[in-house]
């Protein structure tokens, strides 16, 4: 499944609840989650770490979705051909 198919199956699946309740408070669960992962990376948890990535990816297309723009267009455009700096991969940046 490409990303723009996965963008499509959560906004069928969740698109008038998420406009219902509104963009700023979307993204409050988006962010909500992502807490979730960071919480199940710091347990150590392998099999919650896989279920919050999922949840994370959900409501970012979630928010894509009700912003209209195409997920898989602007990640494709940013990194499709590497590291949007350095046009390289692997990244050739300096380390930060
Ligand atoms: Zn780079």
């Amino acid at each position: 499944m490409k990303i723009s198919e996965f963008q499509d199956v959560i906004r069928r699946t969740y698109h008038e609840r998420d406009r219902a309740r509104g963009f700023e408070k979307d993204a409050l669960w988006f962010v909500e989650e992502v807490g979730e992962l960071a919480e199940a990376i710091r347990k150590g948890d392998r099999r919650e770490m896989e279920l919050e990535m999922a949840d994370v990816l959900a409501w970012l297309s979630t928010l894509a979705s009700l912003a209209d723009i195409d997920l898989e267009r602007v990640a494709v455009d940013r990194y499709g051909s590497g590291c949007p700096r350095c046009h390289s991969i692997p990244c050739r940046c300096p380390h930060a």
